[in-house]
């Protein structure tokens, strides 16, 4: 018996079987039953959400001879010239393999013919944001004026590279990842049409690790059936199959981390890259994990409902939460995410983890709060113990000295660099090799200090650059930059430095002061 990939199989014919996204399907439905169908719609939003599967029933719909209920009744000869493929009237164009002005011109003089027959020509572009720019403005002179029966539909994963000017002629729709629990309420729904035998934590599993699409969960699915043919999907099997990790194997890692064990942690991580694990899962499961042990800690009664594991894992959760405290647990969980966030595309996943574990085991090489609160939880622990600390006060001798040394000229030192601040910092030269020309050239001449409301200060003694930064768009261009590196909205103040004046003398330099304290930790590990 041959076997049909369930994406395929189970496309929505309807809108009902459309799954988690009721907002734009209501509105969707709502303008075909009062026949106010618009020009030009822009669906974004991740991956396997449903933005091309609503598209095409939306492309359906319109041209259907008897909808229902808004819905494309399937049956008519536009209903099924559709579904076969042949329709004329529904054009698809995938624009990351046509993205010049060329295949957008192509569309521009196709849409003046009124359709053969139908009521509308539907142009679906999928991954829209990959046009180039003379192919958007292509665009742009039909979307402002469209012929009444041609309807353009744009799809999306990211909308922040859509020209404004396009955005501001489209109807746009935000597609929302899809719950676990929509997800695995349709897989166990099509299992039964399927006839399939399948544990209830095993399709929790597979709709967990979709994270938030539909397509995904399918694919991930079909991945396990195909291994399991004609057997019950048991959550064991599920594991297996998707080379994810038992939760026996993070108590463990657990344990070595916080017996700051780094040799133990990286031999584990070695079993694990042995079994052929994939690595962006094992993160993944792993952070999620913390988060279970984390409802164990903070919750009080009914964990049950919320964490779906079983009895005996539950009892094992809970003896390894009572060893850790919640701030631990939310260190580890950030430092987990912010990994997930490298990983995903990153070709040395195996060091990226390798780091990832050196830091959760040797807290004193981070400077953010959660490790310092790591830190002195370390050093109270040793202090019962009874080793006594030195390293913390030949510190404070050395800034000492160091004072003293300073002219008194000097501008006086910041009493606390945000930690925001320090995170630019340290990345300076990445966000500077990330840069595009003009602005990698200005920026390698730039200085950082501390300016007013502690935001950070680029010195610029430049004139051709600090004129170029100065400029409003390029001032926001930088700042959003930075905020795509760190992840955090950034706001900086762009300095000129007087003509003959040295840096040094008028500005907190703060990457020396940073340069510094790096190294101090280094000497205090070392000591
Ligand atoms: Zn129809």
């Amino acid at each position: 018996m041959s076997y049909t990939a369930l994406y395929r199989k189970f496309r929505p014919d309807i809108f009902a079987d459309v799954k988690g996204q009721d907002h734009i399907v209501t509105t969707l439905r709502n303008q075909i039953k009062a026949d106010r169908i618009g020009h030009a719609y822009l669906f974004t939003g991740t991956r396997g959400t449903g933005k091309t599967t609503i598209a095409k029933l939306f492309a359906k719909a319109v041209n259907c001879e008897n909808p229902t209920d808004g819905s494309p009744c399937g049956e008519c000869r536009s209903c099924k010239t559709i579904a076969s493929g042949a329709s004329v009237n529904v054009i698809e164009i995938d624009a990351a393999s046509n993205n010049g002005v060329d295949n957008i011109r192509e569309i521009v003089d196709e849409v003046s013919y009124s359709p053969v027959e139908g009521k509308y020509k539907v142009y679906i572009i999928d991954e829209v944001h990959m046009l180039s720019i003379g192919a958007f403005n292509a665009l742009l002179k039909t979307l402002e004026e469209p012929p009444s029966y041609v309807i353009f539909i744009l799809a999306t994963t990211e909308v922040h590279k859509i020209p404004i000017t396009i955005l501001s002629r489209c109807q746009r729709y935000d597609f929302k990842r899809i719950t676990i629990e929509t997800i695995s309420d349709r897989l166990r729904d099509l299992m039964e049409k399927e006839q399939v035998k399948v544990e209830e934590k095993a399709l929790r599993y597979i709709a967990k690790t979709a994270d938030g699409s539909m397509r995904d969960a399918l694919s991930l699915l079909d991945q396990c059936i195909a291994f399991h043919f004609g057997e019950e999907l048991t959550y064991d099997k599920v594991l297996d199959v998707l080379g994810a990790v038992d939760t026996e194997v993070f108590a463990r890692l657990l344990d070595l981390i916080r017996a700051q064990n780094v040799t133990g942690c990286i031999s584990l991580l070695e079993e694990v890259v042995m079994q052929g694990r994939e690595l962006t899962q094992f993160v993944a499961d792993i952070t999620w994990y913390l988060r279970n042990l984390l409802l164990v800690k903070t919750s009080e009664s009914d964990i049950e409902d919320v964490i779906d594991v079983s009895n005996d894992n539950l009892a094992r959760l809970k003896e390894e939460a009572d060893a850790m405290d919640a701030e631990e647990i939310m260190r580890q969980i950030r430092i987990f995410s912010e990994l997930s966030g490298q990983i995903k595309y990153a070709t040395q996943k195996r060091i990226l983890i390798e780091m990832t574990l050196i830091k959760l085991c040797k807290p004193a090489m981070e400077t953010t709060n959660d490790a310092v609160v790591a830190r002195v939880k370390d050093l109270e622990e040793k202090m019962e113990k009874g080793i006594v600390q030195t390293a913390s006060v030949a510190i404070q001798s050395t800034q000492a000295a160091n004072g003293n040394a300073v002219a008194p000229s000097k501008p006086e030192l910041p009493k606390a660099i945000p930690e925001d601040v320090e995170r630019i910092v340290k990345n300076w030269h990445s966000i500077v090799a990330q840069a595009q020309q003009p602005l990698k050239t200005h920026l390698k001449k730039a200085r950082l200090s501390l300016g007013g409301d502690n935001r950070l200060m680029v010195v610029i003694g430049d004139g051709v650059a600090y004129d170029y930064l100065s400029d409003a768009e390029n001032h926001k261009h930088l700042e959003d930059m930075i905020s795509n590196f760190i992840q955090k909205e950034v706001s900086l103040q762009v300095q000129s430095m007087a003509q003959g004046s040295r840096f040094e003398e008028t500005y907190v330099d703060l990457e020396q002061i940073i340069s510094r304290e790096i190294n101090m930790e280094i000497e205090e590990e070392e000591a």
